[in-house]
């Protein structure tokens, strides 16, 4: 079985990404800027926004954060959202979700511009995106096509599966693996006998957020299985929706938790800034 190797491709597009920093460096007379709004005082979002701002500083990007409250009202949420919005210094804006309780995602979503959005996940960025026409594509979603592209997986012509049919990953996924030319089958948790579909495709991006939940007897033999699920067992360690070490001997390759998909949503948030930078610089040119 090949090892999916996250880590290893998220170097290589990081590394990828250092020239096209310094250009957009020497062009603009600054690096590009990502600001992230975090929310309240969620200890995972906290965790998740540092280990942002790290991958961030190696590779050159200036990030800066702004973090509110979580007693902040939705009217000053959104105040802070429309003054980032028209900030001419910030050239990506990610708003860590979830929200504390009482704030509305939806409003957020429907409020960043989607020249700034470097998630790719607002309603007018998937917009663009199932037109055909991104700006940038959602992390997690970009990030699996990456692996597969780097793999030299082929993709056209072939059977996929995604499990779960989140906006954030599943319906992006579905949409990016159909405009990849693969035959995409959506399953969800009304799918009746899904091992009938699993079984039957020859990659499947499992998206369920439900720990352990598929293994061999889920994939035919040589299939291609990537592990987008990510749950702490309790004992500090990580694991998937799938049951990982089962696959071995059985399936063609796969993601391991962690180190698959993870790093690569991070690798794409970096991707996205530089390419929304780089885009608003060349309009401004014209
Ligand atoms: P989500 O919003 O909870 O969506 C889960 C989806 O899975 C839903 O569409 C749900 O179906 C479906 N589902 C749930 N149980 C199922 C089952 N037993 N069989 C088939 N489908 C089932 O989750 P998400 O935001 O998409 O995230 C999914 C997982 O990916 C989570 O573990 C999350 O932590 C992880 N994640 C990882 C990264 C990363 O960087 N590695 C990034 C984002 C998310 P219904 O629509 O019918 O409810």
């Amino acid at each position: 079985m090949l090892l999916l190797d996250g880590k290893a491709v998220a170097n290589h597009l990081r590394e990828s990404l250092k020239t096209r920093v310094e250009a957009f460096q020497r062009q603009a007379g600054r690096a590009p800027h990502l600001t992230v709004v975090l929310v309240g005082d969620d200890k995972a979002s906290q965790v998740y926004v540092r280990n942002k701002h790290f991958a961030c500083k190696k590779a050159g990007i200036e990030s800066s954060e702004h973090s509110l409250p979580g007693t902040i009202s939705q009217e000053e949420l959104e105040e802070t959202l429309r003054a980032l919005n028209s900030d001419d210094g910030v050239d990506g804006i990610l708003v860590q979700l979830p929200l504390p309780k009482g704030l509305k995602p939806e409003r957020v979503l429907e409020l960043l511009r989607s020249d700034k959005d470097a998630d790719g996940l607002t309603y007018s960025s998937l917009g663009y995106l199932w037109a055909g026409r991104p700006i940038v594509k959602p992390c997690t979603p970009s990030g699996v096509m990456r692996i597969l592209e780097h793999y030299e997986i082929p993709v056209a012509g072939r059977r996929a599966v995604v499990v779960g049919r989140s906006n954030i990953v599943g319906k992006p996924m579905a949409h990016l693996l159909s405009e990849a030319d693969a035959t995409v089958t959506l399953c969800h948790s009304k799918t009746k006998d899904m091992r009938s579909y699993t079984r039957e495709a020859d990659i499947v991006v499992v998206a369920a957020g439900k720990a352990r939940l598929l293994g061999r007897e889920d994939f035919k033999k040589d299939a291609v299985v990537i592990d987008v699920g990510m749950h702490g067992t309790g004992s500090g360690e990580l694991c998937g929706d799938v049951r990982f070490e089962e696959l071995e001997g059985h399936v063609a390759a796969a993601t391991p938790v962690p180190g698959g998909v993870g790093p690569m949503t991070i690798a794409c948030l970096l991707e996205n800034t530089v390419t929304l930078a780089e885009k608003r610089f060349s309009s401004r040119k014209r």
